[in-house]
């Protein structure tokens, strides 16, 4: 299961203090790919089993301008409509204020679940303030602590509780799911209506009743799958940030929904800070992924340009390796089915198995020819290793000694694998057990 959370709220409450308790153990993990930024305002949460996506609305609005409020309510309209569960959150040491009370008028009329969370609930006085709240009557008031963590453990219960269980009825769920994700104006739009211009055989586009994502099924390379389209649903939003943080909630969507992300970039913009948040929200979430650079048609071609370019977002991109990078242009219509193709050669990697003797006839000779350093004075041995079943595809290997294994020699083991049995564009999880 998963979701989106919207923490909303006016600015200072301390949505974004609470954001980053909500996301720290997995932000280290995520960060890990080099460049990704700091100022992420989005994240996943890992509780009691369930992971879910957080999402700062604060992140998103300047305060330099007047429009300030209008951009605030607005945002606000748009978490309601896209988000799956809103945090309302208040301030207890200053109580009920005018712009609390415009919130909480939009926010009542909401058909999304709404979980009121008084901030600044520090101590005892301040938590039996919190009462006044319950002016508001969207029930149950939290007084937590963002600061010291004092009742975000219960709120993040309830916040499991209230998110929705149910899956798109809709959508069969054992059909592969493709989803293009993208700054605005990459070309999405574009690729999809001509993808989907040229089929003859698409079965029918379905709106979502709930969440409002957009299916549509057709047929590709033998292989009944469905578009994910985040692009067709274009919204008025007058605050640029605002455009920003719409696209980027329906990116999440999509990514949480699909099997295989293509990735697109504009080839004269390059890729940015916006592309690697994209790109480690795709691996974070455990999908494939296939980065379509677009536009080719408008770049000065050199002998070397593609491989070049290839080659500088593969390095930005690093330690992630063996993704798959198309240049395409939806324009000319160049390569477009090629990129198809390899999306749907990720889609098979993903699910692809490798028999345990296979498996260890290889593996046996990579682990032979460059053993794991021996560590605290003992001799590290290797066993055997077996695929089990996971949401990408996992390997377990039996030890000796597992704790003792180096970070360096995982990745080595990682990249053999890799070498010699494919896995393009996906990302692969690797894990040691005592052998016992
Ligand atoms: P945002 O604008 O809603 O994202 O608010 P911030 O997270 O930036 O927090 C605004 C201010 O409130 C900062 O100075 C925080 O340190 C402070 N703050 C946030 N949470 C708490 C809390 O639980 N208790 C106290 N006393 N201060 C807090
Ligand atoms: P989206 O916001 O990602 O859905 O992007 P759109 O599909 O709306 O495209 C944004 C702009 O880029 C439009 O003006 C398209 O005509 C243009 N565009 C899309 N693909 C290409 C391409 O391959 N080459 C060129 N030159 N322009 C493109």
């Amino acid at each position: 299961m998963s979701g989106i959370v919207a923490i909303v709220g006016r600015p200072n409450v301390g949505k974004s203090t609470l954001f980053n308790r909500f996301i720290m153990e997995r932000k280290a993990i995520v960060d890990n790919v080099s460049g990704v930024t700091r100022d992420r305002h989005y994240g996943k949460c890992l509780w009691n089993g369930t992971t879910f996506t957080v999402i700062d609305t604060g992140g998103y609005v300047s305060d330099s301008d007047d429009v300030f409020e209008a951009a605030i309510r607005e945002q606000v309209h748009i978490a309601m409509e896209e988000a799956d569960l809103l945090l309302f959150m208040v301030d207890s040491d200053e109580g009920v204020t005018p712009l609390d009370q415009e919130f909480a008028n939009i926010v009542r009329r909401s058909k999304k679940p709404v979980l009121l969370v008084a901030n600044k609930s520090d101590n005892k006085e301040r938590r039996e303030s919190a009462f006044e709240f319950y002016e508001f009557g969207l029930g149950m008031v939290y007084p937590v602590s963002a600061m010291n963590g004092s009742g975000t453990g219960e709120l993040l219960d309830d916040m499991v509780q209230a998110l929705p269980r149910e899956t798109e009825a809709a959508v069969e769920e054992n059909i592969p799911k493709f989803a293009i994700v993208g700054r605005p104006n990459a070309g999405k739009s574009s690729l999809i209506n001509a993808i989907l211009g040229k089929e003859h055989n698409i079965v029918t586009p379905i709106s979502g009743t709930t969440r409002d994502s957009i299916y549509t099924r057709f047929r590709a390379f033998d292989l009944d799958l469905y578009l994910v389209d985040t692009a067709g649903l274009r919204r008025k939003a007058r605050v640029k940030e605002n455009i920003e943080f719409y696209s980027t909630l329906r990116a999440i969507r999509a990514i949480e929904e699909c099997d295989v992300a293509l990735l697109m970039l504009d080839a004269t913009l390059g890729m940015d800070a916006q592309d690697l948040n994209i790109l480690s929200t795709v691996v974070s979430n455990g999908k494939g992924l296939v980065i379509l650079v677009n536009k080719w048609d408008l770049m000065e071609k050199e002998t070397n340009t593609a491989r070049d370019m290839e080659k500088v977002i593969l390095e930005r991109i690093a330690p992630l390796s063996n993704i798959p990078v198309v240049f395409v242009s939806v324009v000319e219509k160049q390569r477009i089915l090629k990129a198809l193709e390899i999306a749907v050669e990720v889609y098979q990697e993903k699910n692809k198995q490798i028999s345990t003797s296979k498996l260890n006839e290889v593996m046996q000779v990579v682990w032979a020819r460059h053993r794991p350093a021996a560590a605290r004075g003992k001799f590290i041995r290797i066993k055997y290793v077996t695929q089990i079943p996971g949401k990408v595809p996992t390997f377990l290997f039996f030890v000796n000694h597992p704790k003792l294994i180096q970070e360096s020699y995982k990745r080595y083991l990682e990249n053999q694998i890799r070498e010699h049995f494919g896995f393009r564009g996906v990302p692969i999880n690797i894990f040691f057990r005592d052998k016992n």
